[in-house]
């Protein structure tokens, strides 16, 4: 029988919860006083829930998000301004190369990044796609949201709108990216016109990268029972120019309902995009599933629609590629689930901000 832990006894078996199959593995932080989820909506849950006070949920990526977002929090910010300022020391960060200046260009070797951000209060929302030379595309998402009449805004408009608020255009391939990208050129094939410098043959750490992801993810909830989100990108790596990922477009790489929860997610966009994840989620919280179980069932549904796609599926008929999500309910329980194991997300539960082990579907093989 399923049971949500408390959060003391979570504290102790977490990572060995986490690291086992999401059969058996748990990995909820909060709750052992508080009731799962009656199905019955929020209205009930407001009721009869204590105030869940601020919880801040991170893809792995995001420890230094939900430390700085809690702090904002206690300080009174709003859950939005919150995740935002979270994920934009990590778009500032060049070392992270899968986010913000310093993300891993496209083809062409030009950075585009997605971003979107949703308030519950409002149910409003803003996403920005395939933007380029604003290292902060969170921050144009919630203009976008605030100040434009619009959901999405792409490309070159995009940045004309970026540019009317104020935002100074910089070149955010760094040095790191960019001999990545030409290495990645370079020994892509052995039939063009682009060598590499002799003897280097297509170095190993270069087949890492190709199809590699990457997206810092952040939701949050206030004392008020407040809920919103952020998820920011540069996308898939070596992307065809104009690629747009999941994490711009909202029920798919994020999403928040001020009644049910927030969910968002970090992995393979077009997987993502094809289940509406992230809504899926919220739907399957709203139906009375605990976050981490919602998470789980969201995967079940991608690992279903994937098998009418051959060409993505292992040897073993599994996905072959990565998928996680990351979900908090209206009470403040979280919870993450993975399809591969070796994942990690980050959580700030208003004592302890850490990095706990996402329960996982598949075990990838060491190696
Ligand atoms: N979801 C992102 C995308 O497909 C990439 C990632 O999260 O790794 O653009």
């Amino acid at each position: 029988m399923k049971r949500a832990y408390a959060r003391r006894e979570f504290l102790k078996t977490g990572v060995a919860a986490g690291a086992a199959s999401l059969l058996a593995g748990r990995a909820d932080g909060r709750p052992g006083g508080r009731r799962a989820a009656s199905g019955d909506g929020a209205e009930s849950g407001r009721a009869l829930a204590p105030p869940p006070g601020p919880v801040v949920v991170a893809s792995g990526n995001g420890l230094r998000a939900t430390d700085k977002a809690m702090e904002l929090l206690r300080g009174g910010a709003s859950p939005l301004e919150a995740v935002i300022a979270g994920v934009n020391i990590v778009e500032d960060d060049p070392e992270d190369i899968t986010v913000g200046y310093g993300g891993l260009p496209n083809e062409d070797g030009v950075v585009e990044l997605d971003a979107s951000v949703m308030s519950g209060p409002a149910h409003a929302a803003g996403a920005v796609a395939a933007l380029r030379n604003i290292k902060n595309p969170s921050r144009v998402a919630r203009l976008v949201m605030e100040r434009s009449d619009h959901a999405l805004l792409v490309g070159e408009g995009a940045l004309r709108f970026a540019k009317a608020h104020g935002f100074v255009e910089e070149n955010l391939l760094t040095d790191k990216a960019r001999r990545i990208w030409l290495k990645w050129k370079e020994t892509l094939s052995d039939r063009d016109n682009w060598f590499p410098p002799k003897p280097e043959k297509a170095p190993a750490e270069i087949a890492a990268f190709v199809a590699s992801y990457g997206t810092i993810n952040c939701v949050a909830i206030d004392a008020r029972g407040d809920l919103a989100g952020v998820t920011t990108t540069s996308g898939l790596a070596f992307k065809l120019a104009g690629r747009v990922g999941d994490s711009p477009i909202i029920g798919a790489g994020l999403y928040v309902d001020n009644e049910v929860g927030a969910a968002g997610s970090t992995g393979r966009g077009e997987a993502n995009i094809l289940n509406c994840g992230s809504f899926t989620v919220v739907e399957f919280m709203r139906r009375g599933l605990a976050p981490e179980d919602a998470c789980r069932e969201a995967l079940k549904r991608i690992i279903k629609t994937t098998g009418y796609q051959p060409h993505l599926l292992d040897a073993g008929g599994r996905p072959g590629f990565g998928l996680n999500f990351y979900a908090i309910n209206k009470k403040g329980e979280f919870g993450s689930a993975s399809l591969w194991s070796g994942q990690s997300f980050a959580v700030h539960d208003g004592t302890e901000n850490r990095l706990i082990e996402c329960p996982y579907v598949y075990e990838k093989k060491k190696g």
